[in-house]
């Protein structure tokens, strides 16, 4: 296992947060995990999973011991029967299980599925970070959430000591939540299993999806997954162009009470339907309280994407998380509603 001390992450998150840590350690291989995190406590020093740094806000320094998370592989098993396909999938069998490695790009292996014939995360296209962190904080968008297709996460669990497969009941996932989001020290994700369809329905019912995909072209996974890197080429701004880690606040979800009297007073308040609850917009929310497209010297508020925050000139974790809290604030003065942070913020 590689490891190296005063590393610079700098390049490893894609706020371009300046930060540096203690210990870095290059995680090839599922057996590093243990061995690096008995060289932290060594040390005396916490250690912190990091992936493709696409939903962390790191601070200038970190005194503790970082996995830089690289476990690669892909291994597919098909199930089922192959025949009566219609969109010239027909020799394909009905079924894949993918097994990938946590370190594995998200969107190269949803890329790869699709290629392949097997549908499912096609509108999970494009987002940005590694296998591994998907079921964090089981990803979502276009209606769809990675734990729909996810058959068990095989973690290092820091308490028994031992490598565990868990089944998707286990991982209690929710909005952009899981277990592993709510115990960080405890589970490091070692690789994830999916399994996914050639026959997988498609999911078009989010706003504005079902026009883009009409009847010309939405005739597979793969032509849907294309449409969607388009809207969100379009939407989001690239990181790698002007950095940020996406949506930076989580919908609120609020009663159908507060939902009603807040519809009283805004009728165009944008919402989606939640089970027993309403999901507002925090983008709407953030906009309607003026902040959309705010910017000072170093940080701001996307002028096409209120819920995110860039990072437009070498500003700094303090930055970042001063301009969050004026957000944060704005929106509590304004509606009542408290918005959450979605990143993790390392300190
Ligand atoms: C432009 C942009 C668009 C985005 N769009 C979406 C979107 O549509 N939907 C969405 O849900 N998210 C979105 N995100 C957020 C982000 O891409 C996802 O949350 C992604 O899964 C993070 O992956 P990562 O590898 O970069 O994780 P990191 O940022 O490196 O880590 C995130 C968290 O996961 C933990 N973690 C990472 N890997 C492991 C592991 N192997 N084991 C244990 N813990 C681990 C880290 O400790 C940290 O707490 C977007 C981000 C950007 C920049």
């Amino acid at each position: 296992m590689q490891s190296r001390n005063e590393a610079d992450l700098t390049q490893y998150n894609t706020l371009k947060l300046q930060s540096k840590c203690q210990l870095l350690f290059r995680i090839n291989r599922q057996e590093d995990i243990p061995q690096a995190i008995a060289l932290a406590k060594a040390q005396g020093v916490p250690w912190f999973v990091l992936g493709g740094g696409s939903n962390v806000v790191l601070s200038e320094y970190y005194a503790g011991a970082i996995l830089h998370m690289h476990i690669r592989g892909i291994k597919r098993e098909l199930v089922g029967q192959a025949g009566n396909a219609d969109n010239g999938t027909s020799d394909l069998a009905s079924r894949a299980e993918y097994t990938v490695g946590a370190g594995e790009n998200w969107n190269l292996f949803v890329r790869q599925s699709l290629c392949e014939g097997y549908g499912g995360l096609e509108n999970l296209s494009l987002i940005p970070g590694t296998v591994g962190a998907a079921p964090i904080q089981n990803i979502g968008a276009y209606g769809v959430e990675v734990a729909q297709h996810i058959t068990g996460v095989t973690v290092y669990d820091t308490l028994s000591e031992s490598f565990t497969l868990l089944k998707p009941q286990d991982c209690d996932f929710g909005y952009r939540s899981s277990i592993f989001k709510r115990h960080p020290d405890r589970y490091v994700v070692c690789n994830v299993r999916f399994s996914l369809s050639k026959d997988a329905p498609y999911q078009l019912s989010y706003a504005g999806l079902a026009e883009k995909c009409d009847a010309s072209i939405a005739g597979n996974h793969v032509n849907i997954g294309k449409v969607i890197s388009n809207i969100r080429k379009l939407k989001l701004p690239d990181p790698a162009v002007l950095p940020n880690a996406g949506s930076f606040f989580k919908n609120p979800v609020i009663s159908f009470t507060q939902f009603n009297s807040l519809k009283k007073q805004y009728p165009s308040v944008a919402h989606y339907p939640e089970k027993n609850a309403v999901k507002v917009a925090a983008g709407w929310l953030i906009e309607q309280a003026g902040w959309k497209g705010f910017r000072n010297e170093k940080v701001g508020i996307h002028t096409e994407q209120a819920l995110v925050v860039v990072n437009h000139n070498g500003g700094n974790a303090a930055d970042i998380l001063h301009l969050a809290e004026q957000v944060r604030h704005a929106v509590l003065e304004k509606f009542s509603i408290s918005l959450e942070i979605e990143p993790v913020v390392l300190r």
